[in-house]
């Protein structure tokens, strides 16, 4: 088995065929002719992934789906006592092994904040831990940073191979590909051919040279203690996020947001439990059974989100960030709110005594 394989440009579509033959395959396609943008879909032969640009869909549905039936149920009643009824559940068994073919080391970066939640306690959500351990990575090396992007400033970058099992460097004709992980092994003979000397030299420099690049330049230092001397200072929130739509879209192009709510779908005496993806940016998804709301307006859930990410979530989970840096939700609100703004300004002018 190589550790390095060359697959030609030519061959991609073939070498991706024969993989969705062995293993449930995701990959970034153009979202249609008439759409904008790249989402990552389940492969089917003549699909051509786009592996040069960031994706605006993550592949944060393949782990947490955007709906996924927790289990169905169905109330059997004694045919002799019908007040007596047993109730029998069925869950669902889709966790078939998975390959993410062309991520982007920001998409799965976001991952590492799920594990916190998902896998590491005090709850484990065996639905999304199933499918982690089945699910490896093939990740491109990131090119093509733009102007929202940040990801050197959350302790990542354009190189980073955290988290993924093959690392994918384009050269020219072709990709270079590395196993990163014993996981990919099996699957490195059946890829390519072995690289050659000038192949594996032009893709460790490439890596060199992305690695070094530095994105973004923000200062998060303090960030969990600048946070709270701002929390109540109303005047600074409402110029920060006064505009927002409450639209939620930052929350589900986030790879880092796994907010989700739970609700049941029941006809006759037969249901499904399902769970979809919600967000905090909505002004239902706080709202208590009382009637009473926490967070009532979209300032309060504006700077719930800026404080979640930047001084609730590394408080309690050693230090992590919960942001990878990725920059989408920059890109894709509709009035141009700039996470990177909000959370510069916190220290600045910030005043204990407001
Ligand atoms: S908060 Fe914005 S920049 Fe950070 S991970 Fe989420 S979408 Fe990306
Ligand atoms: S995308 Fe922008 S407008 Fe929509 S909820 Fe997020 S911050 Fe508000």
């Amino acid at each position: 088995m190589s550790a390095k394989v060359f697959i030609a440009q030519e061959n991609l579509g073939t070498v991706l065929d024969g993989l969705s033959r062995k293993i449930r395959l995701w990959v970034p396609a153009s979202a249609g002719e008439d759409k904008h943008g790249v989402e990552f879909v389940p492969y089917r032969p003549g699909l051509a992934p786009v592996l040069d640009r960031q994706s605006t869909i993550l592949p944060k549905k393949v782990m947490l789906p955007q709906v996924e039936k927790l289990f169905s149920y169905e109330y059997l009643k004694n045919p002799e006592d019908p007040s007596k009824v047993r109730v029998k559940l069925e869950e669902p068994e889709d966790f078939e092994p998975t390959l993410v073919f062309g991520a982007h080391p920001c998409d799965v970066k976001g991952f590492f904040v799920f594990d916190r939640v998902f896998t590491q306690g005090p709850f484990v959500d065996g639905y999304y831990k199933k499918r982690r351990e089945n699910t490896l990575f093939a990740t491109v090396v990131c090119q093509e940073a733009d102007s929202a992007c940040f990801c050197s400033s959350v302790g990542s970058g354009p190189a980073d191979q955290a988290g993924s099992d093959f690392w994918i460097m384009p050269v020219e004709g072709g990709y270079v590909v590395e196993a990163l992980t014993d996981r990919a092994l099996p699957f490195m003979d059946a890829l390519g051919t072995a690289p050659t000397e000038a192949q594996e030299t032009a893709a460790k420099e490439l890596h060199e040279q992305v690695a070094r690049q530095q994105v973004g330049n923000l200062d998060l230092q303090d960030s969990v203690e600048s946070f709270k001397t701002r929390f109540e200072q109303t005047a600074y929130w409402q110029a920060m996020a006064g505009q927002c739509l409450s639209c939620g879209i930052c929350t589900y192009v986030c790879p880092t947001c796994y907010c989700f709510t739970i609700s049941d779908e029941m006809k006759g005496l037969k249901g499904e439990r399902l769970r979809s993806w919600d967000s905090c940016m909505f002004c239902t998804y706080t709202a208590e059974a009382s009637g009473h709301n926490p967070r009532p307006t979209k300032l309060e859930r504006y700077r719930n989100r800026v404080g979640h990410k930047f001084s609730y979530f590394p408080e309690k989970y050693d230090g992590m960030i919960a942001c990878c840096g990725c920059g989408r939700c920059i890109r894709s609100c509709p009035v141009s709110i700039d996470i990177r703004k909000v959370v510069q300004e916190l220290k600045e002018n910030a005043c204990v005594c407001a």
